[in-house]
Parts: C-alpha cells; sequence; structure tokens
C-alpha cells in the first residue's frame, strides 16, 4: 500500500466561505468582485456569513451552523469526507474568538487534506485567479488506510 494517495480537486470546487465578525463586509466585498467566478462553483459557509453572503450578493451559499456553534467543525468534517475542497476564510487576527480553537482545529485539518486555504484578501485573490480554477487538480493525501493498518498493527 503506498502511503499517499492522489485525489482530485474537480473543475467545479466545493468552496466554504468564513468570516469572523470583523471582516464579514469585506468578505462579502470579495465575493462580489469574484461573482462570476464563484457562481460557476458549490457554495457554502457558516451560518451568519453564509447568509449575508447571499442576501447581499444574491450567490446561493449553502449555510452550516454559525462558526461559534460548530460551524467551523461542521466544514472540517466535510474536508475529511471530501466533500469541502477550497477554503476562504478571513480571520480576524486583531480579536479573540472564543472558538478559537474550533479555528486551529479547521487550519489543521485544511492542512492535513492539502485543500487550499486563504485567510486575507490577498492570498484570496491569488487562489481565486489561479489556472487551477478553470480545470482539475491531482494532490497527494496520506493513505488513511494504511495509516490506520500500520497503527492498528504496530502499536
Ligand atoms: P458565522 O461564523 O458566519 O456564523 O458568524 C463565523 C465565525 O465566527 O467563525
Amino acid at each position: 500500500m503506498d502511503d499517499f494517495i492522489t485525489l482530485t480537486i474537480g473543475k467545479k470546487k466545493n468552496i466554504a466561505l468564513i468570516a469572523h465578525d470583523g471582516k464579514k463586509a469585506e468578505l462579502i466585498q470579495w465575493c462580489q468582485n469574484h461573482k462570476s467566478i464563484l457562481e460557476k462553483h458549490f457554495l457554502c459557509g457558516t451560518g451568519t456569513t453564509a447568509r449575508m453572503i447571499t442576501d447581499k450578493t444574491g450567490l446561493p451559499v449553502r449555510g452550516y451552523n454559525s462558526g461559534p456553534l460548530g460551524g467551523d467543525q461542521q466544514i472540517g468534517a466535510k474536508i475529511v469526507e471530501g466533500k469541502v475542497d477550497f477554503v476562504v476564510f478571513f480571520s480576524d487576527p486583531l480579536t479573540a474568538q472564543p472558538h478559537d480553537p474550533d479555528v486551529k482545529a479547521l487550519m489543521r485539518i485544511a492542512q492535513v487534506y492539502d485543500i487550499p486555504m486563504a485567510v486575507n484578501k490577498a492570498s484570496a485573490d491569488f487562489m481565486i485567479t489561479s489556472i487551477y480554477m478553470e480545470k482539475e487538480y491531482d494532490h497527494d493525501v496520506i493513505n488513511f488506510h494504511k495509516n490506520i493498518k500500520e497503527r492498528s498493527e504496530t502499536l
């Protein structure tokens, strides 16, 4: 069994949109600026962010729970299931968040699964204009079947 398996991020991406309160206006404006690209993909987000983007831009965004009530964890779980493959998260570096551990967990799981994740406007601008937005992208992800097999046999 190989250490890594090749997974494919499809042409049509499953994009998660999240913004902390101090960054919501910025993310809504960013969605407006890139509306013609975003409407070609499936969109989801934490509850309040998703609702506000839909209300202000007309883009359909499937809403999960609000971030502090577990929305970030729901999106993390979707990454694990292969159902979210692109994250735009305008986090607020100047305000303490009650759900900081959830924010860190989401960033960590995006790293584990090699998911593109933008954490501010500049990185989001670079990602959304990437050539890979128009095509499939193959990436290598840890082979969890092998990982479990080895661990269960050696621990
Ligand atoms: P919200 O959650 O979109 O429900 O506000 C975002 C967050 O604060 O993580």
